[in-house]
């Protein structure tokens, strides 16, 4: 391993001492904005096409927490990682999007499982998750904001909070259909973690980690669209 990451390192920088940020070289930089920056049109062109297959009023609404939550994140992460690479000497303004990218985190997971929650059949105590889950993005964007960069391991444990609480609920719907697909998701999304936290350790560790997020989000995606929104009209039509 060890050999291996000498034979790399060109491609990557040492580990950030604790509590201080990891500094990408000039390849994982572009790496980290071209994984995320490609999919700003097909994510723009999917949220799109949900709010067409939307049959009332609260699949209009939902297909827009959904696609705005889903164009969001690669957008802001793009942005973050441009600035990052070419404007670096603009400390406040790359603190600034740092947080962002970090609070999108946050949001994104509750736009992903809003479709499930609001267009899903929910017991008299489970559907309190349709607001419970935007006050804990709520809450971790606050705690971004308070807190950025301080105590990492909190960070981390409470994006896994997060992403984990709602499939309590999720389960314990009558119609399961597509639940697997939004399991399997998550275990993508835990997986990425891995490299997530391996800056330095793995060349080009955070642009993997993205390319975990746009595989994850695309299984998500799918699910959403086959079991929430294609109508049944629609698919007569294919068979
Ligand atoms: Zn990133």
């Amino acid at each position: 391993m060890r050999r291996l990451q000498e034979r790399f390192r060109r491609f990557m920088n040492h580990p950030a001492p604790a509590n201080s940020r990891y500094k990408p070289t000039g390849y994982e930089h572009a790496a980290n904005c071209y994984t995320h920056a490609f999919l700003i049109v097909p994510a723009i062109v999917g949220s799109a096409l949900l709010h067409r297959l939307s049959d009332d009023r609260w699949e209009k609404i939902t297909a827009w927490m959904y696609g705005v939550g889903l164009c969001a994140l690669f957008i802001v992460s793009t942005v973050f990682h441009i600035i990052s690479w070419k404007k670096s000497h603009l400390r406040t303004m790359e603190h600034c999007f740092h947080m962002c990218d970090r609070m999108m985190i946050y949001v994104f997971i509750a736009a992903s499982y809003a479709p499930w929650l609001n267009l899903r059949e929910l017991g008299p105590l489970a559907s309190h998750m349709r607001w419970f889950i935007w006050l804990m993005a709520a809450g971790g964007t606050v705690y971004v904001f308070l807190y950025h960069e301080r105590y990492k391991i909190v960070e981390l444990f409470f994006y896994l909070a997060m992403g984990f609480s709602p499939a309590l609920v999720v389960t314990s719907m009558n119609d399961t259909d597509g639940l697997q697909e939004v399991a399997w998701g998550g275990l993508i999304y835990c997986v990425g973690v891995i490299f997530f936290k391996s800056d330095g350790v793995i060349p080009f560790a955070h642009a993997i980690w993205h390319l975990f997020v746009a595989t994850a989000a695309a299984v998500h995606y799918y699910a959403i669209w086959k079991y929430l929104y294609r109508s049944p009209a629609e698919i007569i039509r294919h068979l």
